[in-house]
Order: structure tokens, then C-alpha cells, then sequence
């Protein structure tokens, strides 16, 4: 078949400009991409291989070449390769979502760095990590690439070209090996900075040892294996580098911003599983998405058997990334199988009670780490209070919530040691804001006898709240609903409701829509306010069904 060529797409596009131009300074991560997408190319062959015996493939690893006359390298591998469809799909598109947003905000960055407003490349490297620029840093020191690749099991292969900007070539080739192989052709070489000579073998193997370590197939290059292939998740902790589980992190992840946490399980006995765990130190945009990316990897014995396992972590923690490696389960087990699997549901208690156990530490002993991760997680966690019971207290006791008393969120444990004598109750409001309900006549009451409210302003407060009865024996109480028996509410005597009994009684049947119409001490400047019936909804959560058309 004859040559196509075939223009990026827009955005694609636009990624490019900004690799050309590196607006990252660190370009070594290149390498560190293409290793990383050999392996994973490598995981799944393997896995094929596992279930359809002739895609079985022997000797599975990653070599690297340098030609320091032509000034290219190559990195190869004898991975799942790619069909010509998968090239243009892959390669020539970026499918993600969210990315246009994060290269607006990219090119903003980058625009302000030019106008001398910030020296740094950080808030362009956490952007660029929000997607993982993957296959395209390979354009901050290339003036061309190609990519020859075959898919395992197929008969043609194909090869790509670009030299970066807007078009690339495309042809189908019948001599391709099995796997892929990527060659980047070196920029001319830059005199004054020695440390960017990607034909140095030294500097290969400095950054293979730096970024890639971990990796679980052979990286060679002539007959060195240059990576020690050590699953981290196996080694005792105090044995790795930070640096190493932050590059595993993003190896992982694709997230380029540093783990707020790192957690390490192991389990021996009946059943087995080393778990490495990570939380991220921010929401991924896809977090409330039913589609979105969640969840852990699998491994089965070192082997990797799925990405985005959701079954291994409950919903309410699926923004926990990260490895389980369990050694009892079939290489051949299917997500339909882990959902019943009684292993898997044991692993996932153990894994969720952890999780939450480590935020509880987090809580007591770095106070501004808890206050990055409740921002992020808490309205996921909070899901939890919605379903099943187990891990409810676990959930309250991490739980932080804005409150009346200071600007400060506090946690239930915290409010519950402020209760004034004779309280026996948890105050709380919903609503959209904190000026929304602060405003409210529902308040004036309380405020005025100073009883502490806590002021839940996420939509899940609104569902959880009818969910969870109490927190250490004390009910959560709405200020907005019914008759919400402040101690001197008795003050008000029958006689005076007397006095007024011809006023309600024409109010009650003036105003059709009202149920019920009641003297209050419970308002101190509002003549008169709104509330709920007892087993009635709260104000927000009504209009929350009336927008959804209930
Ligand atoms: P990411 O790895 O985050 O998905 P990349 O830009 O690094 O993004 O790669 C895009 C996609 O191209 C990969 O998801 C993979 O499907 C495909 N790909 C890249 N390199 C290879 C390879 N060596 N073998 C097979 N597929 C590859
Ligand atoms: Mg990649």
C-alpha cells in the first residue's frame, strides 16, 4: 500500500507545539515514556499469550540501541504491537477527556512563564502529568520519529512518521517484526549540554537506573540487562528510595504530580497478597465520571492481569492507586469472577480499612496533608456513608466538616467535645454555601444561644445525613426541619400560643401550600421562616429533586 499522510488532530496538534518548544525541562522523561509504554505493550502480550496459546511468546524484553553517526535511538519491543487502525487511533489522536481544558491552561502557564511572570516549569510538568504526555515527549529532542510496529497474531505491519508538526505519515509494511520499535532521530547535537546526548550509553543507563528500575522485563542494551527488575511492591519499604515509588507512582498512573501517601499491605498465611498503595495528592477530573479510570492493577504472582480493578477497593476509595499482587488467584480470572471471588471481597475490606486507618493518622499527625486530602476525597468518601454499614464510623471519625464555631472545618469528635450542657444533638444545615446558610433564618436561633451548627455544603450531605443516625450515640439533627426542641423552646406556654391562636389559624388557611403554621422562639430578627416537616425533605435536597424532574 502506498504512503498516507494524515494530519494530527487539533489537539494532538497543539500538544506537539508545546513538546517542540519543551516546555518541560527535564527531557530525559522521554525514555522513561517509551520504556514505560513497552511494558505495558509487554504485560498485555503476555497476558495474551496466557489466554490463546498461539500468542505465546518466549524471551519477552525491551533493547535499546544507539547509532551515534546517524544520531538515533531506538527503543524495541516484542510487545502486543499495533494494528494500522491502532497507530492512527493511538498515535495520531489524543482521546482522553479533559485534555483541552488542561492545554488551555498549559498554554496559559506557559505564556505567563514568557512574560517573565514564573521562572518554574513545575505547574506546566503538573499539568502535562494531569494526561501523561506519553508517546509525544519524545518530540522535545527529536526532529523525527518513526514507529515501526506489528500487531501479535497479524500479518502486515505498519510504519509511522512525524517530524512534529501538524502531519504524519502512514504505511502499511510487510517485513515488520512482531512489536514495536521506536526511533527517535536525535536534534542536532547541543555543544554546551553534554548531559542531553542520548547516544551516550552512560546516560542511557543512568536514566534506565533512575526511572526504570522496577520494570518487570529485561531492558537491555547490547548484552547488558541495565534494570534490576525488582517488583517494588515485594521489597521490605525500608529498603526504597522515595524516589523510587514516586517513579513507580507515575509509571502507574500517568500522574507526574508527586503521591500525597504511600501505603505498603503484606499478608502471608492462607492467603497472600502484597499490596502497594498510593493516594494521589489530587482528584483526577474523571473522579465522579460512572467511566472513569478507577481503581488498582492487578497482579497475579508478579504477572500483571488487569488495570483499573475496581473490585479490590470499595467505590467510595476508587481514586486509591496502585498494585495488588495476590498470589492465589488464576492468571486466567475475569472481572466477573473477582466480583464474587470471597479472596477478593476479604483483600478489599483489609485494603479499605487501611486506607481509612492511614487518613486517621493523617489526621492527627500532618494536619495540612488531612486538609489536601479531604478537599480532594471527602465528598467520594463521604459516598460511603450511603451504602452498607461496615465502615461508617471509620468514615465519621475522617470526616471534617465546616462549622459555625470557626473558619476552621472540624472533624465530629471535635464538635461533639464542644456540646454545650443539656445538647444532645448535632446540629447541621445543608445548603449550596456557607454564606447561603450562615443567611438563613433557620440559623437565627442558634446563633443566638450560640449552639454550634455545622454547615454541609455537598451535594452527598444532603443523602448522607438521612443515611447515618448518630456519631458516638449522638443524632444529627436538622436546624431546617421540624420542631427542633432547643432546650427553651418549653418557654413557650399554651397561654401565649393562645393569644396568637387567631392569627395562625388565618395564616394556616390564607397560605394553601403550608402544612402546619407554629409559634417559634427559634427566630430572633425573621418575623417568620420556612421549615420542613419532621420526616420531610430539607430545603436544598427538595430542590435537588425538583431540578432532576422529580
Ligand atoms: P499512554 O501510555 O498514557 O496511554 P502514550 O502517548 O504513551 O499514552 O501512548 C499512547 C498509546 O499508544 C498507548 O496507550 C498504547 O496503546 C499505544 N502504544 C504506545 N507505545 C506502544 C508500544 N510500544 N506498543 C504497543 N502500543 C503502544
Ligand atoms: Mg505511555
Amino acid at each position: 500500500m502506498s504512503t498516507e499522510t494524515l494530519e494530527f488532530q487539533a489537539e494532538a496538534r497543539q500538544l506537539l507545539q508545546l513538546m517542540v518548544h519543551s516546555i518541560y525541562s527535564n527531557k530525559d522523561i522521554f525514555l522513561r515514556e517509551l520504556i514505560s509504554n513497552a511494558s505495558d505493550a509487554l504485560d498485555k502480550r503476555r497476558l495474551a499469550g496466557l489466554k490463546d496459546e498461539s500468542l505465546r511468546a518466549d524471551d519477552l524484553h525491551i533493547a535499546i540501541e544507539t547509532d551515534k553517526d546517524a544520531r538515533t535511538l531506538t527503543v524495541r519491543d516484542n510487545g502486543i504491537g499495533m494494528s494500522r487502525d491502532d497507530v492512527v487511533g493511538l498515535i495520531g489522536t489524543i482521546a482522553r477527556s479533559g485534555t483541552a481544558e488542561t492545554l488551555r491552561k498549559l498554554r496559559e502557564s506557559r505564556e505567563s512563564r514568557e512574560n517573565g511572570q514564573n521562572g518554574e516549569n513545575r505547574e506546566s510538568a503538573e499539568l502535562i502529568g494531569q494526561f501523561g504526555v506519553g508517546f509525544y515527549s519524545t518530540f522535545m529532542v527529536a526532529d523525527n520519529v518513526t514507529l515501526l510496529t506489528r500487531k501479535a497474531g497479524e500479518e502486515a505491519g505498519t510504519r509511522w512518521e512525524s517530524d512534529g508538526s501538524g502531519t504524519y505519515t502512514i504505511e502499511t509494511v510487510e517485513d515488520a517484526p512482531e512489536g514495536t520499535s521506536v526511533t527517535v532521530h536525535l536534534r542536532p547535537k547541543d555543544e554546551e549540554d553534554a548531559l542531553y546526548d542520548y547516544t551516550e550509553d552512560w546516560k542511557i543507563r543512568e536514566i534506565v537506573k533512575r526511572y526504570s528500575d522496577f520494570i518487570s522485563f529485561p531492558i537491555r542494551m547490547g548484552d547488558d540487562t541495565l534494570n534490576s527488575m525488582k517488583a517494588l511492591w515485594a521489597r521490605p519499604r525500608s529498603e526504597v528510595e522515595d524516589e523510587e515509588y514516586r517513579e513507580f507512582y507515575r509509571h502507574v498512573t500517568h500522574d507526574w504530580t508527586d503521591p500525597l501517601e504511600i501505603i505498603q499491605m503484606r499478608a502471608e498465611g492462607t492467603f497472600e497478597y502484597e499490596a502497594l498503595l498510593f493516594i494521589p495528592s489530587r482528584a483526577p477530573h474523571d473522579l465522579f465520571q460512572r467511566d472513569g479510570s478507577h481503581g488498582v492493577q492487578l497482579y497475579v504472582k508478579r504477572v500483571f492481569i488487569m488495570e483499573d480493578s475496581r473490585e479490590l477497593l470499595p467505590d467510595h476509595l476508587r481514586f486509591v492507586k496502585g498494585v495488588v499482587d495476590a498470589a492465589d488467584l488464576s492468571l486466567n480470572i475475569s472481572r466477573e469472577i473477582l466480583q464474587q471471588d470471597r479472596h477478593i471481597q476479604l483483600i478489599r475490606r483489609r485494603l479499605a480499612k487501611k486506607v481509612l486507618s492511614t487518613i486517621k493518622d493523617l489526621m492527627k499527625n500532618d494536619a495540612e496533608k488531612y486538609r489536601t486530602f479531604w478537599r480532594e476525597f471527602g465528598p467520594a468518601v463521604k459516598e460511603g456513608l450511603l451504602s452498607g454499614t461496615e465502615d461508617h464510623k471509620a468514615i465519621l471519625d475522617i470526616a471534617s466538616f465546616a462549622s459555625t464555631a470557626s473558619d476552621e472545618p472540624t472533624s465530629l469528635a471535635d464538635y461533639v467535645a464542644r456540646m454545650k450542657d443539656g445538647q444532645d444533638k448535632i446540629y447541621f444545615m445543608t445548603g449550596e454555601s456557607r454564606a447561603q446558610i450562615e443567611n438563613s433564618p433557620h440559623m437565627e436561633a442558634f446563633r443566638a444561644k450560640e449552639y454550634e451548627v455545622l454547615l454541609l455544603t455537598d451535594p452527598v450531605d444532603e443523602i448522607w445525613v438521612e443515611a447515618v443516625q448518630a456519631y458516638e450515640g449522638k443524632e444529627f439533627q436538622s436546624v431546617a426541619r421540624g420542631a427542633v426542641d432547643l432546650p427553651s423552646d418549653e418557654e413557650l406556654s399554651e397561654e401565649k400560643s393562645g393569644a396568637y391562636a387567631a392569627l395562625l389559624t388565618w395564616l394556616s388557611e390564607a397560605l394553601d401550600e403550608v402544612k402546619d403554621v407554629r409559634l417559634t422562639t427559634r427566630l430572633t430578627n425573621s418575623p417568620a421562616c420556612l421549615v420542613s416537616d419532621v420526616d420531610g425533605m430539607t430545603p436544598t435536597l427538595e430542590k435537588m429533586y425538583r431540578a432532576m424532574g422529580q
